[in-house]
């Protein structure tokens, strides 16, 4: 999702100026870089049949930052909140942007996100309520229900449109940026669309969990092939219950939480509806709560390169960004032949 940049293009609002100060405002690469987080004896020391290994115990990773998802105004006028690329934090290496739409006033979403541009990173839909239909230049259609996700792999160039298929009642989901390396900025578009029956529900611990990439309780998520090896999961916490999943301690990690409150990490942080919460080094992600709560979490590789972004394009350089743009406007963003 993003604003259709063709007004800006054509009114030169998207200039050379705007780029460099698009490359220069964020920080070129975020990465894990605090301190290893100290698990307490109790939640160290505690058997885990999802321990990595039998002799050293897990490292649980503690929560390292808290942000506020923010009211913000995209497409044609879609009313979300936004947490991570927000300007609290721009960025989690290959994590790019988390938008929540959740309102049951058509005025808040109808608008949609008519055609716009996408290159460089993958965008990752998926629906809780309500039903938003996708179509782009090559003629892909979609239609995404409840439960199912998108994860599209805009890679060299699309152009799509994402439209909001009720015209009254719930509308929920997100919109996750996840960005890819330079070696896969410009691969050929691919789409993996997964109607629900195909995400597995599994119950861990006191959760119910939907796996809809990487591995948990023994099983793997649907989502293939995806360059910086994600952890996507869909959390459900029982009253009074607990969950605990292994990460890879390669992987930054985060977590959303969008109904209840839960207590992540050793400290036992507080974390509330409309919530990220950022997770420092470890193995383990451990969770309780008092009331329930439901949370995406999220984990995947980090790239480590220079971010150059601005609207609907990621890239490395500014140089990129420009020919981005240039491309787009010249029709060869969605062309074979690049
Ligand atoms: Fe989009």
């Amino acid at each position: 999702m993003a604003r259709d940049p063709s007004d800006d293009v054509e009114k030169g609002r998207w200039g050379r100026r705007d780029i460099v100060r698009a490359v220069t405002a964020v920080p070129a690469v975020a990465i894990a870089s605090c301190a290893r987080a100290t698990p307490s004896h109790d939640e160290a020391t505690r058997p885990s049949r999802l321990s990595p290994g039998a002799d050293a115990p897990p490292r649980v990773r503690q929560v390292r930052q808290i942000v506020d998802a923010q009211p913000t105004i995209e497409g044609a006028g879609v009313r979300l909140r936004r947490s991570l690329g927000s300007r609290a934090l721009p960025l989690l290496d290959p994590f790019l942007m988390l938008d929540e739409f959740h309102s049951d006033n058509p005025d808040d979403y109808l608008a949609g996100f008519p055609s716009h541009p996408h290159r460089g990173f993958e965008t990752v839909t998926y629906m809780i309520h309500g039903a938003m239909e996708h179509r782009d230049s090559l003629g892909n259609h979609g239609r995404l229900g409840p439960g199912s996700t998108q994860w599209m792999t805009a890679g060299h160039g699309i152009i799509h449109s994402e439209m909001p298929k009720q015209e009254r009642g719930l509308m929920w989901g997100f919109q996750l940026w996840v960005n890819l390396p330079r070696a896969r900025k410009m691969v050929k578009p691919r789409y993996q669309d997964l109607a629900p029956e195909l995400i597995p529900e599994l119950a861990i611990d006191d959760a119910e969990v939907r796996l809809v990439a990487g591995t948990a309780g023994n099983q793997t998520g649907p989502v293939s092939g995806i360059v910086t090896a994600p952890q996507m999961l869909d959390v459900k916490i029982a009253p009074r219950g607990a969950f605990r999943l292994s990460l890879p301690s390669t992987h930054n990690a985060f977590v959303y939480v969008f109904e209840g409150t839960a207590e992540i990490g050793p400290a036992r942080t507080k974390v509330g509806p409309a919530q990220l919460a950022t997770l420092g080094e470890g193995d383990l992600f451990s969770a309780r709560s008092e009331t329930g709560a439901r949370m995406l979490c999220l984990a995947a590789q980090p790239i480590g390169e220079p971010v150059a972004r601005y609207g609907p394009f990621v890239m490395n350089t500014e140089a990129e960004l420009q020919q981005a743009f240039d491309d787009y406007r010249t029709g060869r963003l969605v062309s074979e032949d690049g």
